[in-house]
């Protein structure tokens, strides 16, 4: 029975994490544990929480043939599209790149006024469009802003909502690093380009 509940423990506490490195940590933890208890084994582990993670991809992507999503702007916010682009391109590098006179245009990137919910929109169209609502944006600090926009690069690349504190939450929140759920995310859409 003790050892039962150790197995639940270490699977609780699998749940409850989110970041890389409380991952290693607790993995490291789990390990350890291993050694003083035969009921544990690694890919036990390892399932748990695969399980647990959400992936939510759209099914296309604004990313062209040459697995690039080249972007254009006219917009107040373009520290926050490079910071959340850089952010992405830490992942998979490459992708993401701000648009020359060589490059054909994925994407657009515009602002706007309206006081409506949405502090950020990505449209697939005949163009496909990036636009940020000034009427949110010019409320948020630094770190909101580059929330907003690395989530809607996020939708160009062809990944939907996910879940609260993610950088595909459909909520702004002041997360700006990706987590499991957007890296495994942005793997099954990478996938498909
Ligand atoms: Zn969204």
């Amino acid at each position: 029975m003790a050892q039962m509940s150790k197995e639940r423990m270490i699977k609780y506490e699998v749940r409850g994490i989110k970041l890389g490195k409380f991952k290693k940590l607790l993995f490291g933890t789990a390990v350890t544990l291993l050694a003083t208890s035969s009921i544990f084994t690694i890919s036990k582990i390892q399932d748990t929480d695969a399980a647990i993670i959400s992936v939510k991809i759209i099914g296309y992507s604004m990313v062209d043939s040459g697995k690039h999503l080249d972007w254009g702007h006219d917009t107040a916010y373009v520290s926050s599209v490079r910071a959340g682009a850089k952010t992405w391109n830490a992942y998979k590098s490459g992708v993401i790149r701000e648009d020359t006179a060589t490059t054909i245009q994925d994407v657009w990137i515009y602002d706007y006024y309206q006081r409506n919910n949405y502090p950020g929109t990505t449209t697939y169209g005949s163009s496909n469009t990036i636009a940020f609502n000034s009427y949110h944006m010019d409320g948020y600090n630094s770190t909101k802003k580059q929330h907003v926009a690395t989530h809607e690069l996020g939708h160009a690349l062809g990944l939907d909502e996910n879940l609260t504190g993610d950088i595909m939450d459909p909520v702004a929140n002041t997360n700006v690093s990706l987590t499991f759920n957007d890296k495994a995310s942005y793997d099954a859409a990478y996938q498909k380009y």
